[in-house]
């Protein structure tokens, strides 16, 4: 197996891999990169270096990534060579901000207000369409919140436009959010959908912090949830794992947006399902039937970021120690604010509880 991006989504996917007995080769320009440490064989190159991108094909059967900043022209250049999942096309469009909210308006699916902005003139108009607040998103290579401003004002939104270079950007409307949910699901050749549970997910400055599952939604809402997720997917014509975000506002969903890859929503999966979303990546990925997506117990997910790291890291005892926890650390060398670290999983037959025991896990990190 081969994957294009060495961060711990890609790490997660090798050990997937392995523990299912294959070979996974990483391709990723960082020599530390954390799958790049659990891989048979790390490339070291960039991801439009043509030679790195030939070995890879020769050498895997079939070849996935981890995020969704690939070039596309990379895996059109790999699927000559060998199976490539999720397609080049369906990577286009996740990867592109305004692709995305364009196709899924055409598509009529459900999403925030939005305008799409590549120069000044265009913010007016924008303006008017989104009402204020409204957040101006850079179209590509946004993540964690990066790349993006809340603005109240046209001048707001002209001084954020510049700050971005005024490289092209989506403007949304500013949702009063109820919460955020998302799905994550697997798609196979033949069309077949598994489709995890839907998560609860708090975000802390753009930057996802707890996922709390299942959702505390009416289960119509859920139900809801996971249809549209299906009927992108199923659109998309995707095949691979792909996780669809959603904001919920008046009782009703909008899309927000849509990864090409397993997401930091899904890492409860881990421990808390038959089968996690990485193992359902290298299943999808190698035409294997699709792993059962059942939740064995109530689960909160909490990331842990490079924040926690001052004064020599944070103090894991309490948290090594209880019986209902399991941490996951990606191996990083280096801790920055912002920086994802790791996560850990809190099971409860109780969700609430599960939530209360994982603040309170925090709280003694
Ligand atoms: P990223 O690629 O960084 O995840 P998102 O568009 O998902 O970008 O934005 C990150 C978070 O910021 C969202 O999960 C949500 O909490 C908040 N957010 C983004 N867009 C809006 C919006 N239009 N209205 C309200 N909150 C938003
Ligand atoms: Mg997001």
């Amino acid at each position: 197996m081969g994957i294009l991006g060495g961060g711990q989504l890609g790490r997660m996917f090798t050990i997937a891999a392995r523990t299912m007995g294959y070979k996974v080769v990483v391709l990723d320009p960082d020599f530390a990169s954390p799958a790049g440490q659990m891989a048979d064989v790390h490339l070291q190159a960039d991801y439009t270096d043509h030679g790195a991108l030939r070995q890879l094909g020769a050498a895997c059967a079939a070849v996935t990534t981890e995020f969704e900043n690939v070039p596309a022209a990379s895996l059109i250049e790999l699927a000559k060579h060998c199976r490539v999942s999720p397609g080049a096309q369906c990577v286009a469009i996740a990867q592109d901000r305004s692709h995305e909210k364009s196709w899924l308006a055409q598509n009529g699916f459900a999403t925030a207000p939005f305008a799409l902005v590549y120069s000044e003139g265009d913010l007016d108009a924008g303006l008017a369409d989104t009402g204020t607040p409204a957040i101006l998103k850079v179209a590509r290579f946004g993540y964690d919140g990066k790349g993006q401003a809340r603005v109240n004002t046209r001048e707001e939104a002209r001084a954020a436009f510049r700050e971005f270079g005024e490289q092209p950007c989506v403007l949304e409307g500013f949702v009063k959010l109820e919460r955020e949910v998302s799905v994550v699901l697997a798609r196979d050749d033949a069309g077949e959908c598994a489709l995890f549970p839907v998560a609860e997910n708090r975000h802390e400055n753009g930057i996802l912090d707890v996922s709390i599952v299942p959702a505390r939604v009416p289960d119509s809402l859920a139900r809801q949830a996971r249809d549209m997720a299906r009927d992108i997917a199923g659109k998309l014509g995707y095949v691979g794992v792909m996780a669809v975000e959603f904001f919920v506002a008046d009782g009703r969903l909008m899309v927000n947006e849509i990864a090409p890859r397993p997401h930091n929503s899904g890492h409860y999966t881990l421990d808390a399902c038959v089968t996690d979303q990485f193992e359902q990546q290298v299943r999808v990925l190698c035409g294997l039937p699709l792993g059962d997506t059942r939740l064995l117990s109530p689960v909160a997910m909490v990331n842990i970021l490079g924040d926690r790291w001052h004064d020599g890291g944070p103090h894991w005892d309490a948290l090594l120690a209880h019986p209902n926890v399991k941490l996951h650390l990606y191996g990083k060398e280096t801790a920055r604010p912002g920086r994802k670290m790791g996560h850990f999983n809190v099971l409860d037959a109780d969700v609430e509880a599960a939530l209360q025991l994982a603040e309170q896990m925090r709280g003694a990190l």
